[in-house]
């Protein structure tokens, strides 16, 4: 006969792995767009998890090569972004549609977000192998700034920029596309159950084994610390940005990679927003955005609409009113 305390062990214990860890996940992580991207994947058959996954991470990449301005491949974006100036350009149509995306967006947010600063971003050198420590001078910053602003023009189907340092950079979009694209390739092999994490860019599809996909957003200050989880499922994308992934700190002070594009230096209105959207480009875009606004962010947020939580200068937390966050530190 079985002792309680025996009977009890036995019912914790699978009561626990009922909890924890389900069986069936399938893990995968590769190093892509400058972050490892962890794919999850819970099916009952590992052989199209991995075959899945090997094509959603070949999208991925096949997204990154026509969107970076790095290294020596050539796309349109390079091309456009050297061509003489006032010179009409035709993209190829998916980057035709990140292009309206962003300037819609650009519109939207009052030019918080901007698809033309690479120029200023390659000057700071937040995505150059050798990450900087100084700031670079405030004249060679003020020398560029012109050039950056409201300087793309579309004539018809073509665009043409105005200026020599108008030149496109999607580094606040293209990453979320690229998940989009890879969720897009899961669901094709009859994934309904995975997550796609690129170093906090996140989007998921339906549940994690009984229980919904856990989410933790950090404390920007205390990278170790959660400060709010949430539970979710279905098919919805979550994204950070924070000011404490590339930053570097110079006699005091913090500088980092999203740069406000009205002044050409990094924003100072927030250490992290979280979007949550329908697709990872929209929560990309906007979580850089909302990054810039800081907490007035909150109510463009609400009309969009979209759910945002904005830890502000302060390390204020303000979220919008749907929001589906357990706080577990008092904002
Ligand atoms: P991460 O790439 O760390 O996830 P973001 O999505 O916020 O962060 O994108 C930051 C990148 O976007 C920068 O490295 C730069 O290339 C570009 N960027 C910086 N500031 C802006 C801005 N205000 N609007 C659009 N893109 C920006
Ligand atoms: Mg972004």
């Amino acid at each position: 006969m079985l002792h309680i305390n025996t009977l009890l062990f036995i019912v914790i214990t699978s009561f626990l792995l009922s909890c924890g860890q389900p069986s069936k996940d399938i893990h995968e992580t590769r190093f892509m767009m400058g972050t490892l991207v962890r794919f999850t994947i819970v099916h009952p058959d590992k052989d199209i998890a991995k075959v899945a996954i090997r094509k959603a991470a070949q999208e991925m990449q096949r997204i990154e090569d026509i969107f970076t301005i790095y290294g020596n491949k050539p796309n349109s974006v390079k091309k456009f972004n050297r061509l003489p100036i006032h010179t009409p350009f035709t993209f190829p149509s998916e980057v035709n549609v990140l292009l309206e995306t962003s300037v819609h967006i650009k519109k939207q947010s009052h030019g918080a977000f901007s698809p033309s600063l690479a120029a200023l971003n390659k000057l700071w050198g937040f995505s150059n192998a050798e990450p900087p420590s100084t700031p670079p001078s405030p004249a060679s910053i003020q020398n560029l700034l012109p050039g950056t602003q409201n300087c793309l023009q579309k004539q018809g189907k073509q665009w043409l920029r105005t200026s020599p340092n108008c030149q496109l950079d999607f580094g606040a979009i293209a990453k979320g596309y690229a998940i989009d694209r890879g969720i897009e390739v899961l669901k094709k092999y009859g994934i309904q159950h995975a997550m796609i994490d690129a170093g906090g860019d996140i989007r998921l599809l339906g549940k994690h084994g009984e229980n919904d996909w856990r989410i933790g957003i950090r404390d920007p200050r205390h990278k170790d610390n959660v400060i709010a989880t949430l539970s979710l499922h279905g098919d919805v994308s979550i994204v950070t940005s924070g000011d404490y992934e590339r930053y570097f700190i110079s006699h005091g002070q913090r500088y980092h990679h999203i740069l406000n594009p009205k002044s050409g230096w990094p924003s100072y209105s927030s250490e992290s927003t979280t979007v949550i959207a329908s697709n990872a480009t929209l929560a990309d875009a906007w979580s850089t955005a909302l990054f810039v606004l800081g907490k007035k962010g909150i109510k463009i947020a609400e009309k969009l609409p979209l759910q945002a939580l904005i830890i502000d200068s302060n390390g204020q937390v303000y979220h919008t009113k749907g929001m589906p966050i357990n706080l577990l530190t008092k904002p």
